[in-house]
């Protein structure tokens, strides 16, 4: 393994103070990001896309545990600390300048390939809902290991019934099995978020047949926006919603959150 300079070494060298506009939380502990690193399994041999990786810490993690990595950076600040890395893992790293939410990832990548980010929130749930909507099913990316805030990770692994549970669980629930696989404290970045975060893994499954993905968005979006009302109140503009409901046996006074991802699924697929 190459003799790599301390990550805060860098950052100073650089002069890469976190800026708030991007979002940016550092992580400088190498054991924790060699865990980070871990969770998405062996990654020797294996095509990893990692989004924002800042002054490089996680990227490190990656390249130590064998992948071949493409980083995807927006801040140009980066881009020299992120070359030495490359200097330092000849051929193992490509950093592409660029905002991830524009690119073609699966053109960038052209096999399969494993996600691996710490994004500022907004960013991790843009791309979230985009990697798990795609048409393409199962999606060119194995598996997705992202940080985001520990109330969102939640949102994400939610069960129906509780009040985490909503639009999230669903999409991330009915083709892909997601699971919280690290909880991280808030001190562990620099600067230290108000929050504390959580590592979400997400691997597809098999999408059950018979089901639009788009019909089945419109289907939570309409049942989760009005959450506190009865669905066949939030379900009437949706057409052949009710109707749906009474083929299934499903009690249109229930709420959204009672209903299992299943049963959505079963509405979505009655519509067509
Ligand atoms: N991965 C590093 C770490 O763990 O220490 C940095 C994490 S920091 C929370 C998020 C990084 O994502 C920042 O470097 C920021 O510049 C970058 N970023 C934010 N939005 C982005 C976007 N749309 N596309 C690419 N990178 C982005």
């Amino acid at each position: 393994m190459p003799d790599l300079p301390p990550l805060r070494e860098v950052v100073a060298r650089h002069g890469l103070s976190a800026s708030k506009a991007l979002g940016q939380n550092f992580l400088f502990d190498e054991q924790l990001l060699d865990r980070i690193a871990a969770i998405p399994g062996d990654l020797a041999g294996t095509r990893v896309l990692e989004i924002g990786p800042g002054p490089g810490g996680l990227t490190r993690g990656l390249l130590r545990a064998g992948a071949d990595v493409t980083a995807i950076e927006m801040d140009r600040r980066c881009l020299p600390a992120l070359g030495e890395l490359e200097g330092a893992f000849p051929g193992r790293l490509r950093v592409i300048e660029g905002d991830a939410l524009t690119l073609d990832h699966d053109s960038l990548m052209g096999g399969p390939y494993a996600v691996v980010a710490n994004l500022p929130y907004n960013v991790g749930t843009a791309l979230l809902v985009r990697w798990l909507g795609g048409q393409e099913w199962p999606p060119r990316w194995t598996s997705l290991t992202l940080m985001f805030q520990q109330e969102v990770a939640q949102r994400i692994v939610a069960e129906p019934g509780s009040d985490a549970y909503g639009r999230l669980a669903v999409l991330a629930q009915w083709r892909a099995v997601p699971r919280i696989a690290l909880k991280v404290h808030r001190s562990a970045f620099t600067p230290p978020p108000k929050v504390m975060s959580a590592i979400v893994h997400i691997v597809p499954r098999a999408m059950p047949p018979g089901v639009n993905a788009r019909t089945l968005g419109r289907v939570t979006e309409a049942a989760f926006g009005q959450r506190r009302k009865m669905l066949r109140q939030s379900l009437k503009g949706v057409p052949g919603a009710l109707d749906a409901l009474a083929s299934l046996g499903i009690d249109p006074q229930r709420r959204a959150e009672t209903l299992s991802v299943e049963d959505f699924v079963a509405i979505a697929r009655e519509l067509g």
